[in-house]
């Protein structure tokens, strides 16, 4: 079978970070975790930062498994997503979209950064794209 592909971003469409903190929505669950060099609002050596508070929804896996795409992270979390965000919602281990050197490199034509690599990873397959920027 031939199904559409879902890249799917962490930060905003499943962890809503920029939620008021005191207030965990109805149905996520907390995860702490490590902080890495990979997080956009990393500051100083990751041994003296907090880990990092993700909140998470475990009804989200049943419901994105039931999309009918296949599903690929496109996230900064990149290969993390499976070991960290993955299990949490009850999914198995997905591809993910390798960034590389334009890891959060913003473009002159404006077209956001990872664009270019979706395109290029869906190679002309039909591709839905769900990020909160
Ligand atoms: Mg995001």
């Amino acid at each position: 079978m031939n199904r559409p592909l879902l890249f799917l971003d962490v930060d905003g469409p499943l962890n809503p970070y920029a939620a008021k903190p005191e207030r965990r929505p109805d149905g996520y669950t907390t995860l702490r975790v490590p902080r890495n060099d990979a997080h956009e609002d990393d500051r100083g050596p990751s041994s003296r930062r907090r880990p990092l508070r993700v909140w998470l929804n475990p009804e989200h896996g049943r419901t994105l498994l039931q999309l009918g795409f296949e599903l690929y992270w496109a996230t900064t979390w990149m290969d993390d997503a499976n070991r960290w965000i993955a299990p949490v919602l009850g999914l198995p281990e997905f591809p993910f979209v390798d960034f590389g050197d334009v890891l959060l490199q913003e473009r002159r034509d404006g077209v956001h950064w990872k664009t270019g690599p979706l395109v290029d990873y869906a190679g002309g397959r039909p591709f839905a794209w769900v990020d909160d920027e």
